[in-house]
């Protein structure tokens, strides 16, 4: 869980508290990605941070092979960081404009890992390599690279220290859509090469699907569902995941059978004020009574994994099953205005 102070006016002295993340379980299987999808404001790069401990918890843990995080100090914490690496979103600005390539990515190299001279030289390759890139980029600054090549950096110089666990954040949401997919493939290559497991957030369902094994879906601060990709995407079992997937232009309906188009309206309540239900109530074109007052708890989906939604266990059923959302009147019966 994890708690920031809001902001304090002229006419409110006393800071309220906004929580970000909010009984959030999430776990990393050893060599898998796990897909992490929210809009903006969702709580899902917070939930990145606790993981690399770049924020501390309000409460709760974070296990690292059985460890928690969250408590560790000195060289433990040290060791854990080495273990946690992060890809951000900018690669413009994440990379230092005055330092030379072989040295941005060399430097982690020989602080975690002890190398030096010819032995750093030749990891420094190795790793330009691994990334699509050769040795004599080393030689060169960020600012005589393209996007593309500078989130290459990036990646080699998260690779450096031999992490276990990569945090890609909205890692190719700056990048051109060709060079975006090329930057996917590369990931599940280096996973393949590396063994690294890598917690994937994007806002984009499609890029998240891209990579992924399981996915989670965060709204407001909460898991609302989670499950292996295929399913998620194939059969969402809750109507925000469907409207994230309603925005996703579709070549060919899964299965055969079209997709639950849901459209959102509106934006997302302020997370000082939270609903008492569900979270999603405010904009859910499928909400009924308990979902003003009953926060809605994880289910069992078949198919796979969990989803926190009324629908599951009280909505209406057919032949003794949650409808599913294709079934459902869930677009609204007028056309979506920008505020709702
Ligand atoms: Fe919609 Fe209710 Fe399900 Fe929340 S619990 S997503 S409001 S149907």
């Amino acid at each position: 869980m994890k708690d920031f102070a809001g902001r304090s006016s002229l006419f409110r002295r006393s800071r309220s508290q906004v929580r970000a993340v909010d009984e959030v379980t999430l776990s990393l299987h050893a060599g898998r990605t796990l897909g992490l999808v929210g809009e903006s404001g969702s709580g899902k790069s917070t939930v990145g941070r606790l993981l690399l401990r770049l924020v501390g918890t309000t409460s709760g843990e974070v296990l690292l092979d059985g460890s928690d995080v969250t408590g560790m100090r000195g060289k433990a914490l040290s060791r854990a960081r080495r273990s946690m690496q992060m890809v951000f979103q900018d690669p413009y600005s994440s990379l230092n404009p005055t330092m030379r390539i072989g040295d941005i990515i060399g430097e982690p190299v020989a602080f975690h890992r002890k190398l030096k001279g010819d032995d750093l030289d030749a990891e420094v390759e190795r790793l330009l390599v691994s990334v699509g890139l050769s040795a004599t980029h080393a030689r060169r600054f960020p600012d005589e690279l393209s996007g593309g090549q500078r989130q290459r950096v990036a990646i080699a110089r998260a690779l450096a220290p031999n992490p276990k666990i990569l945090v890609c954040d909205e890692a190719v949401s700056a990048l051109d859509i060709s060079i975006q997919s090329q930057i996917l493939n590369l990931l599940l290559e280096l996973q393949q090469e590396f063994g690294v497991t890598i917690l994937f957030i994007s806002h984009d369902l499609s890029v998240v699907r891209h990579v992924s094994r399981d996915i989670a879906v965060m709204y407001l601060g909460q898991i609302v569902e989670f499950g292996p990709a295929d399913r998620v995407v194939d059969s969402p079992a809750h109507p925000y995941t469907a409207a994230l997937l309603s925005a996703v232009p579709e070549a060919k309906p899964s299965h055969g059978r079209a997709r639950a188009k849901v459209l959102l309206q509106g934006d997302p309540p302020s997370p000082s004020q939270r609903p008492a239900g569900c979270p999603f109530v405010s904009r859910c074109p499928a909400a009924f009574e308990p979902c003003h007052v009953i926060r809605p708890e994880h289910t069992p989906v078949d198919g796979g994994g969990t989803v926190a939604c009324h629908l599951q266990t009280s909505g209406p059923k057919l032949a003794g099953r949650p409808v599913p959302l294709e079934l459902m009147r869930t677009a609204p019966r007028e056309a979506p205005t920008e505020s709702a």
